[in-house]
């Protein structure tokens, strides 16, 4: 049997271009250059979605002045207050609908899911200040490290 792909990505600092956006007031909203072509090549292999912290209302903005809204269906679209208070309870809800991928620059969240669910395939997207400052986990490597988004692809393809 040939399982479904799902893959849930994270917004500021692994979409979008969150230092952008800050040093601009708030006012300007961009996404990391190759992330539109990334989505483009990914829905045609894998359903997409967003696992994000923060506003509802401003994450769901960042997608869409960003016109990368159109990548994602709504029931893939996971933004709540704090990602640790759901993390179990969603990707419990994930076990059977595919195969899940996880894709993050935090590795913090990234390491909780996969002390909970050893089966999904986590991908750390080592960019922006979370990842800088970010120090090694004890016995925990990610899956996957990426410094630009376009490498899951072929990672994600070829899983
Ligand atoms: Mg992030």
């Amino acid at each position: 049997m040939i399982q479904s792909k799902i893959v849930l990505l994270d917004i500021d600092y692994t979409l979008f271009d969150t230092a952008h956006h800050k040093k601009s007031n708030l006012l300007k909203y961009q996404v990391y250059t190759e992330v539109q072509e990334t989505l483009s090549e990914l829905v045609k292999i894998a359903r997409l979605g967003i696992f994000s912290e923060g506003d509802l209302f401003n994450q769901k903005k960042k997608l869409r002045e960003t016109n990368i809204d159109k990548f994602f269906s709504e029931e893939h679209i996971h933004i709540v207050e704090k990602k640790f208070d759901v993390v179990q309870q969603m990707l419990h809800a994930y076990r059977k609908k595919g195969q899940l991928f996880l894709v993050d620059d935090k590795l913090t969240i990234l390491h909780i899911a996969k002390q909970l669910f050893p089966s999904v395939y986590t991908i750390w997207v080592k960019r922006g200040e979370y990842a800088r400052k970010q120090k090694p986990i004890k016995d925990f490597l990610a899956d996957a490290e990426v410094e630009l988004l376009h490498e899951i692809v072929p990672i994600i393809a070829n899983q």
